[in-house]
């Protein structure tokens, strides 16, 4: 089949790559509209965590499909029930409010915060976030992300975002003033470069925080549901967090996010959020699904496993090419090379003969792997060679 850009006339511009168009998927493979195959390291960034149409989750859109999709936001049903209670048993968070994307759970986090700061703290709205952060793309979110110049065509951006350096606590401290309500961070940024908040950063942020009243907000959008190798990335550290944020893997491709708080911030009134589709028992039914899947015995182990393998496979790519190692947690994880070739491997991947491969190139210098979390060690192994491969037609 056939496909240009002005089949697609009708669609706001999105791609750069109008002729490419995707048709069916399968675990770690997609298929676009010629009947080529790829590898897919990218998985929709980060989304599929089951892979593409993973059996749990046609299931259960087949099974609640035919059964209720959506009675009223304003009523209770049992999936959304259900997969609250699973995620608030093994997290330390006490209440669950779902959303369709994680911008809309981090605006949901933000709203949180600023009313707690009106009825606890005199009014204090400021919450500090971190330089190459990403929150997402709504007006807030996109001025609490921390991307170099972004966001500056919509101004005049939501204000009250104050921006500190990951791992420096001396940067937050210096930020912290009578305004100041919350701090909010990725326990790995994703979109920043796969740049992870190390475990002692993360404990000092939470005592510093405690200490001056302030709440901590982990934005798991990209990190949560066993990406880091953990159920959640913010349990490697072994803190408690007040409010966190899961979008991506919780519904393993279809829009279901969550805004996840403790008890005591949880102070948002009927009305204050929420949607026509929040909570629908059709996403919901997969979120439990796919709860069940990442939480199964073994499963978990497994993931570790590839990410060892995918660990120690691009540190020896590193090696053999002169680059400058890999970094990441769990499935997340990134290559850093000597030169800033990563658009190039990219393409040349993705347009290999006679089957591609999908992967990600965040920073010039930098190959970013996400994976499905029930990637095969074939697949690693497949992943590696061809990778090997394509750097060594671009660098000969
Ligand atoms: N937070 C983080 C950490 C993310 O990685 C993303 C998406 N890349 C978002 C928020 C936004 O999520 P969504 O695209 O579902 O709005």
């Amino acid at each position: 089949m056939k496909f240009s850009q002005s089949d697609a006339n009708a669609l706001m511009e999105i791609t750069s790559r109008p002729e490419l168009m995707f048709v069916r998927g399968s675990g770690s493979w997609l298929e676009d509209n010629n009947g080529k195959r790829y590898l897919d390291f990218i998985q929709g960034w980060a989304v599929n965590c089951l892979g593409h149409c993973p059996e749990p989750v046609v299931k259960a859109l087949n099974q609640q499909g035919a059964t209720l999709i959506n009675p009223s936001p304003a009523f209770y049903n049992k999936p959304s029930i259900e997969l609250a209670q699973r995620l608030t048993g093994a997290s330390c968070f006490d209440r669950i409010f779902f959303a369709n994307s994680g911008a809309e759970a981090n605006e949901g986090a933000i709203k949180l915060a600023r009313k707690w700061g009106q009825l606890n703290r005199k009014g204090a709205y400021k919450i500090i976030t971190f330089d190459h952060s990403f929150h997402g793309r709504t007006l807030a979110t996109m001025s609490a992300s921390g991307k170099p110049g972004w966001g500056t065509i919509f101004a005049p951006q939501v204000d009250g975002f104050p921006k500190a350096d990951l791992n420096d606590l001396d940067s937050v401290r210096a930020l912290i003033d009578d305004q100041t309500v919350a701090v909010m961070l990725e326990p790995v940024q994703g979109e920043g470069g796969v740049i992870p908040a190390t475990a002692e950063f993360l404990r000092e942020l939470r005592r510093l925080t405690q200490e001056r009243g302030l709440l901590l907000i982990v934005d798991e959008v990209q990190t949560g549901m066993g990406r880091s190798g953990k159920l959640f990335a913010y349990q490697h550290a072994g803190i408690e967090p007040d409010i966190m944020t899961l979008g991506k893997g919780i519904g393993a491709g279809v829009p279901l996010a969550a805004l996840c708080a403790r008890e005591a911030v949880s102070c948002f009134k009927h009305g204050d959020q929420g949607g026509t589709y929040n909570g629908n028992p059709l996403m919901t039914a997969v979120g439990v699904a796919v709860f069940d899947a990442l939480t199964a015995p073994g499963f978990m182990e497994s993931v570790n496993a590839r990410a060892e393998q995918l660990s120690r496979g691009l540190n020896e790519l590193s090696a053999k090419w002169g680059m400058k190692g890999e970094r990441g947690q769990g499935l997340l994880r990134a290559l850093v090379m000597d030169r800033d070739d990563g658009t190039a491997i990219v393409d040349a991947a993705r347009d290999a003969a006679p089957e591609g491969m999908l992967l990600n190139s965040p920073r010039p210098n930098l190959l970013r792997f996400m994976p499905a979390l029930n990637v095969t060690a074939d697949e690693v192994a497949q992943m590696l060679q061809r990778l090997d491969a394509v750097i060594a037609k671009l660098r000969g």
